[in-house]
């Protein structure tokens, strides 16, 4: 099988181009969490949503460029500032009312919300694989966790403040503003500054865990029937191995009691097993290549069976201490088990060497214009590769192999395609792009990233 060739870009020089510094703001240098982008840039804490207002302003009279930003644990350029970095760190409350509904700071990391909403007996209903990323950062990109029923955290959403390129405060609701509400909820901070979202919660509830091993060929013919067993499952596939670990998450009442990992086992799946013993299968299979298959056996082999039951948010996150680059493509349902096939295919007639799992999820069909599950059910495939390693080939396999089903990347994560492809992917593609455009008509907000994958802003 010849090498698969794509166009990942190249990561873009580290300098940008200074701007007039003002009070409170500084020059510093940024990257994100991965290590694969990095930046330096002016950079302005925002303590209030009359700051937002006063910095984009600033930036539309004098044709300046602003960048909020998270907790950068996008992998791609994103969030990549050019000359201001804005960050939401002041923004930051959290409000509950009885009804559910929870009112938070744009900068507000997910993991104080999970904790705050638990502690007043509140969950949100389904959350991805970590908690460090902020609400609004999270949002841009449409992040999500699994499940076949459950969207992602975009269609928890039920209200958005918004401060435009021009320096304009919207409450976006489906009656106000509705055009901007239907897009900004995955919005890829090209449409304004968030400064506030109101999110649905639901009364807290607890995940009954089984987790353990499985088999690719079991889960591919059984696809449909596995990933539909219960209300949140997915699996990693070892590649070099048939070799799986399939987790089965089943949504139970706090009544009936939690029986939580003991600390012991928590720290040594978790910590050792999960993070140091993985790191060290990570570093060997960097230095001897040759070590990947038989180190990739033993991964799969490490983690062994565990039933557990806990808090909702308890149960969906996990640590990463490990630092990769991830691709992730959102491919039709129906089309999973022929991507997979196709890519297991692939990795056996090539000579890649790949330490990490693909890990495969589901969401249900959303009206979201950029969601990754926009309209159709949804599978997630995605790979990855220890930081700081080329992840060309085994990428643009996945790239390539998804592109035949119409997949659509995730935008926090690595890809290659720019707005001509992602415009036959997306049908509210044009749609999301006249807000934009009627928003942000000189790319206030833009950056490299945003041009390549929406084209530049009509007045740039
Ligand atoms: C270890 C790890 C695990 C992950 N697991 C998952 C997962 O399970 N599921 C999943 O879907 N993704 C996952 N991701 C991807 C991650 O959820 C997204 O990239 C997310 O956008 C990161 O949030 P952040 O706060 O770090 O945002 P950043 O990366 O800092 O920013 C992302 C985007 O949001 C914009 N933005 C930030 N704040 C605002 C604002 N106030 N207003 C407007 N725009 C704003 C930025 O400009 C940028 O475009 C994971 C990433 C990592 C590193």
């Amino acid at each position: 099988m010849g090498r698969l060739t794509c166009a990942l870009p190249a990561r873009q020089s580290a300098r940008v181009p200074g701007s007039a510094a003002v009070e409170r703001a500084e020059r510093a240098r940024w990257r994100n969490w991965a290590g694969n982008e990095r930046a330096e840039a002016r950079v302005v804490h925002a303590r209030s949503v009359e700051d937002v207002v006063a910095e984009l302003s600033a930036a539309a009279a004098s044709g300046g460029r602003v960048r909020p930003i998270g907790s950068s644990h996008s992998f791609s350029a994103i969030g990549r500032p050019e000359q201001t970095q804005l960050v939401l760190d002041g923004l930051t409350g959290i409000t509950v009312t009885g009804d559910g509904l929870v009112t938070v700071g744009a900068g507000t990391p997910l993991y104080r919300l999970n904790a705050e909403l638990c502690r007043a007996g509140w969950a949100l209903t389904n959350l991805g694989d970590v908690d460090r990323q902020t609400v609004a950062g999270a949002l841009a990109t449409g992040t999500h966790g699994t499940g076949a029923a459950f969207g992602g955290l975009a269609t928890q959403v039920r209200a958005l403040e918004l401060v435009t390129p021009a320096g304009e405060v919207l409450r976006c609701t489906p009656e106000e503003h509705p055009d901007v509400y239907a897009a900004a909820r995955v919005g890829l901070g090209a449409l304004g500054v968030v400064t506030a979202v109101t999110l649905q919660a639901e009364p807290a509830f607890a995940l009954h865990a089984v987790e353990g091993p499985g088999r690719l060929d079991e889960a591919l013919e059984r696809f449909e029937e596995l990933m539909t067993s219960t209300d949140h499952v997915e699996f990693y596939w070892f590649p070099h191995t048939d070799a799986t670990l399939l987790k089965c998450h089943t949504r139970v009442g706090l009544d009936g009691g939690l029986d939580p990992l003991p600390r012991w086992k928590a720290v040594w799946d978790d910590e050792v097993l999960a993070n140091a013993a993985f790191a060290g299968v990570v570093a060997a299979g960097r230095r001897v290549p040759a070590l990947v298959p038989p180190l990739a056996r033993f991964s799969a082999r490490a983690l062994g069976p565990r039933t557990w039951t806990d808090h909702s948010h308890r149960v969906f996150v996990s640590r990463r201490r490990v630092r990769f680059l991830e691709m992730e493509y959102a491919v039709p349902r129906g089309e999973a088990p022929a991507v997979l096939a196709e890519l297991r295919r692939v990795h056996a007639a090539g000579d890649w060497r790949t330490a990490f799992p693909v890990e495969v999820r589901l969401a249900a069909a959303d009206d979201v214009p950029l969601s990754t599950a926009g309209g159709r059910d949804t599978a997630y495939v995605a790979a990855h590769v220890p930081a700081g390693t080329d992840p060309g080939p085994w990428f643009c396999a996945l790239e390539s192999i998804a592109a035949a089903v119409g997949g659509r990347p995730h935008w926090g994560k690595l890809h290659g395609l720019d707005a001509g492809a992602l415009r036959e992917r997306y049908p509210r593609f044009d749609e999301f792009l006249a807000v934009r455009d009627r928003l942000d008509p000189t790319g206030v907000l833009a950056n490299a990233h945003l041009d390549r994958v929406l084209g530049p802003a009509p007045g740039r």
